[in-house]
């Protein structure tokens, strides 16, 4: 018999979805053991519901949305994020430089399949959301992984990310608010990676999926906003903000100096007509959704459940020997150091495994972030503070005794 199927081109890529952990958890599943599943960014398991006025306004158009709509998007959505993206201060961007997709997720792909020939380089954060590594890879590219500093909030390495621009670099992605870290920059580093961009004719990736996700009065700056000279490719959508990750709604804007970019555009529009459209339907909230949230203004804010679950799970994260976590400032991950010497851990995938066996809690391993070193792991702090609780305190029991052969 001919064996069926190619050899992937992702086989080494990292991705939190597969692997020896997922295959572990849904074996326990099928046997019907319960699992806390600290582990996907997903609000509705968790009791996040969608504003009401959402769901009124996709219920009422539910009849008028039920055929293609142009390749980019409903006009009305394009419209309302173009007035968006101003408020944001990124100028000049035209429903025409605008694409809607089945989430963030269709658009990264698609960003990076016109973009890149093969051996090309991009410029993607460790830790990173994996889609990136994942989407350059699939397109025949390189990632290179620029370093986040954990003592700087997690802030890019502007040092590190100069040192790794060849002349094969095409572009650098920032995930700003960031998953799996929580950090939020700062319009100075911001700066510094436009400077970049610009002195090495690059494109800026900015997925600011989580820019309505902040905490402590915190702002949200575009970078797109600080280099209306650099071309950007902005990615936003309703998943998270709104609680709707099952909607598939997404979108990116294009901005900045068009001159160079002239057959990546082209690429980009065929690629959105081969797949005809993205969902009419969650395209049609997408007016109502971007003019104001205060269902999420209040889960933010203090006495709000994300807010007092990120409270008390950086400040347990912070009490358990040999445990240490930086403030998330947004989002609603956080990316916590473990001591590795102290536990011997030299596989941060086994750490996770041996976890979920134990206790019944599922984690993400740091490597799933393409983060090297052994001694980190993500937890989506959406689940209710009794849950987050009986998670720390099976953690803090696991490590009292926890060594890795
Ligand atoms: N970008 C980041 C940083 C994410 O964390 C996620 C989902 O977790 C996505 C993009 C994908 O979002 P969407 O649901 O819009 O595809």
């Amino acid at each position: 018999m001919k064996t069926l199927g190619k050899s992937h081109k992702l086989d080494n890529v990292c991705y939190d979805i597969r692997g020896p952990v997922m295959d572990e958890a849904n074996a326990m599943i099928a046997k019907g053991e319960k699992i806390l599943k600290l582990n996907i960014g997903n609000p509705a398991p968790f009791r996040f519901r969608a504003p009401e006025t959402l769901i009124d306004q996709m219920t009422s158009q539910l009849t008028e949305v039920e055929g293609y709509s142009d390749s980019k998007g409903l006009i009305t959505a394009r419209e309302a994020i173009a007035a968006y993206d101003l408020t944001k201060g990124i100028e000049g961007v035209t429903p025409d430089d605008i694409y809607t997709g089945n989430g963030a997720s269709e658009l990264i792909t698609m960003s990076m399949q016109a973009l890149l020939d093969n051996g090309d380089e991009v410029l993607v954060p460790a830790p990173d959301y994996p889609l990136w590594t994942a989407s350059v890879t699939l397109a025949g590219g390189t990632a290179v992984h620029y370093i986040c500093d954990e003592k700087s909030d997690w802030y890019p390495d502007i040092e590190d990310m100069r040192s790794k621009i060849t002349d094969k670099t095409k572009g650098i992605v920032i995930i700003n608010p960031n998953n799996p870290t929580g950090s939020l920059y700062p319009k100075e580093i911001l700066e510094q990676i436009a400077q970049l961009a610009r002195e090495n004719g690059l494109i800026i990736f900015s997925d600011e999926i989580y820019d309505r996700l902040l905490m402590d009065g915190r702002k949200h700056t575009s970078i797109a906003s600080l280099c209306p000279d650099v071309f950007c490719v902005t990615f936003n959508g309703l998943s998270k903000s709104h609680m709707i990750a099952g909607f598939r709604c997404g979108w990116m804007s294009l901005s900045g100096d068009k001159t160079n970019v002239k057959g990546y555009i082209e690429g980009l529009n065929m690629l959105s007509s081969m797949r005809l459209c993205s969902n009419v339907p969650a395209q049609a909230v997408i007016p109502v959704a971007l003019k104001s949230n205060p269902q999420l203004e209040t889960l933010l804010a203090p006495g709000g459940r994300i807010y007092e679950q990120r409270e008390y799970i950086v400040n347990r994260l912070n009490s358990i020997e040999g445990m240490s976590a930086v403030r998330p400032q947004a989002a609603f991950y956080i990316f916590p150091k473990i001591d590795a010497k102290r536990f011997n851990i030299t596989n941060d995938e086994q750490f996770v495994l041996d976890f979920l066996k134990a206790k019944h809690i599922l984690l993400v391993h740091g490597g799933g972030f393409h983060w090297e070193t052994p001694d980190h792991f993500r937890i989506v702090y959406l689940p209710d503070l009794e849950s987050l609780k009986t998670s720390m305190d099976a953690l803090e029991d696991f490590l009292k005794t926890y060594k890795q052969n």
